[in-house]
This record gives C-alpha cells, structure tokens and sequence, in this order.
C-alpha cells in the first residue's frame, strides 16, 4: 500500500529511485502476479500467523499497528535525556499529560 502510494506520485519516486540507484526497482513496477495471488476474490489479504510472528521478529513491530505502543521512547541529542513521545494524540486532548 506504502508503495502504491509512492508511485502514484512518480516525479517523486524517479527522483528518489535515482538518488538511492534503484533504476532497476523504477522500471520493475509493482509485482502484480504476487499481489494477485496474496488477495482473495474479496480483496483480502490474509498473512498466516507465522507470517505475523516473522514480521514482529524482523520489525520488533505488531502485525496490526494498532496494537503497538503509542508511546516512542528517544534520547534527546542535545542531552541524551530519555523521552517518551506519543506517536499520535489522536483522540485524546489537545493537551495530554505530557505536555501539562
Ligand atoms: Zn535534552
């Protein structure tokens, strides 16, 4: 999807293929044979739990994002103080408790 969306914006994946010399994935295009056969007649993509549990391995990442942390924690680089940053504050205040 990420990609997809990439390339619907192709003066930006030209210039960005180019710069990190990816010519070869600018004239690949998107894989459509895989794709067709990941999804279902209904436009479902269904990954197998092992396929989740490599994802989580690799990324250190939930399959569904929605059940990551919504806390990131950083360390400033100015003071190596450790942050935490909430990734969204999507449906919460304008403010949260962080920020009082
Ligand atoms: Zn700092």
């Amino acid at each position: 999807m990420v990609w997809h969306a990439f390339l619907l914006n192709p003066r930006n994946y030209l210039e960005d293929c180019v710069r990190f010399g990816l010519n070869n994935l600018w004239v690949t295009g998107l894989p459509w044979p895989a794709v067709n056969a990941a999804l279902d007649t209904s436009f479902n993509y269904t990954v197998p739990e092992e396929g989740k549990a490599t994802f989580t391995t690799k990324t250190g990442h939930a399959w569904n994002n929605a059940e990551d942390s919504l806390i990131k924690t950083f360390h400033c680089p100015r003071c190596t103080q450790q942050l935490k940053i909430p990734w969204t504050t999507c449906c919460q205040g304008e403010k949260t408790s962080a920020y009082e």
